[in-house]
């Protein structure tokens, strides 16, 4: 009889820890929301390969220095969002046009009421906050400024989340050779304007930091998604104790899976108990764009490319490599009900849409 229970413990332990984590095959059947995505075309071909591939999209309009164009893409993904309302949702995002007026926090707040209203669900600040714009003075705007409070009480009041791309990676203030993500050392000799290490003049790395954490202690209440690992990408335990200080934060994976590689690479078990501690604060995202104009079939394969990658990565355990690191590392093979959560059920609860 004894021996009979040992059997089928057995048997009902393997098939429990067989059903516990996903395939590769798993994929195109698993809901899936990348939370951070770019569309600024209105008759986007991203959704054909969405559907196939089992994602929704969460658009993230960016302010890059120009009021005609926080409108236009605030219309582009409002259409988008009326043709496809349970695959679609956005994030809005203000200018800074008429800083130096006494008018602009109370103008912004219409501003960003109206694209709630046109269906919006959070709101968007870049780094050219702290990096790029000057008041009158030509003192540099950071994001702890006065006069962003009655924006940020406002978005608290409001329940509406803060999604925040604040600062650079921390390889932005290295020189190019030291930096450990390909992906990095592209970016930055593409776009020396942003590469700070050859900008001392503005503020560090750990400023950035610290702005972006004062306005946050400012709003307690705030709900507030940091992008790109909230710009702590460069240690999950730097980015572990930064989540332990603001319980409302949460963050995005977007455009730095190649600094989790690389920590992945130099100490698996690290970034696995990262992901398990932090399951319910952890948003899969790409940053993958479309402005119009993309061959279709090659941005097809691209988004399908890069999703399946990371899938690979988070849902098995196998030896892998990619051109965004040198060397090899292996896959994290989290639990499916961890998957879940970093695929769907986080941005459902964060963003509270879909
Ligand atoms: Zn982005």
């Amino acid at each position: 009889m004894k021996f009979n229970y040992l059997y089928f413990f057995i048997f009902v332990f393997s098939l429990v820890s067989c059903n516990n984590f996903y395939s590769i095959e798993d994929f195109s059947s698993v809901e899936k929301i990348d939370a951070h995505f770019h569309i600024y075309n209105k008759a986007s071909i991203s959704f054909e390969q969405a559907k196939k591939d089992n994602f929704k999209l969460f658009s993230v309009n960016v302010y890059h220095g120009n009021c005609e164009e926080v409108i236009e893409s605030n219309q582009t993904t409002k259409s988008l969002n009326s043709k496809f309302p349970s695959e679609f949702g956005y994030a809005s995002t203000f200018c800074l046009d008429g800083w130096d007026k006494p008018a602009w926090d109370k103008n912004t707040i219409s501003w960003i009421d109206e694209t709630i209203k046109d269906g919006a669900v959070a709101v968007k600040v870049w780094k050219n906050i702290g990096m790029e714009f000057r008041d009158k003075d030509s003192v540099l705007i950071m994001i702890d400024d006065p006069q962003f409070d009655a924006i940020f009480t406002h978005l608290s009041k409001k329940g509406i989340p803060l999604v925040g791309h604040l600062g650079e990676p921390k390889a932005c203030w290295q020189p190019i050779e030291e930096m450990k993500a390909n992906n990095n050392k592209n970016y930055f000799t593409n776009n020396p304007q942003y590469h700070m290490y050859l900008h001392p003049d503005y503020p560090s790395y750990e400023e950035q930091m610290e702005a972006r954490d004062r306005m946050l202690k400012k709003n307690p209440e705030i709900t507030f998604i940091g992008c790109h690992l909230a710009s702590l990408e460069w240690s999950v335990d730097v980015l572990a104790d930064w989540l332990d200080r603001f319980p409302n934060a949460s963050v995005d994976m977007a455009a730095r899976m190649g600094d989790l590689f690389y920590q992945t690479r130099d100490d698996n078990n690290k970034v696995y108990d990262f992901f398990i501690k932090y399951q319910d604060r952890i948003l899969y995202g790409t940053d993958i764009g479309e402005s119009g104009g993309e061959n279709k079939e090659s941005f097809h394969k691209r988004m399908h490319e890069t999703w399946l990658r990371d899938w690979e990565y988070l849902v098995t355990d196998n030896k892998m490599t990619s051109h965004l690191i040198d060397g090899e590392f292996s896959g994290l093979k989290l639990p499916k009900e961890v998957v879940d959560k970093i695929y769907a059920e986080n941005f459902k609860k964060w963003y509270k849409i879909f």
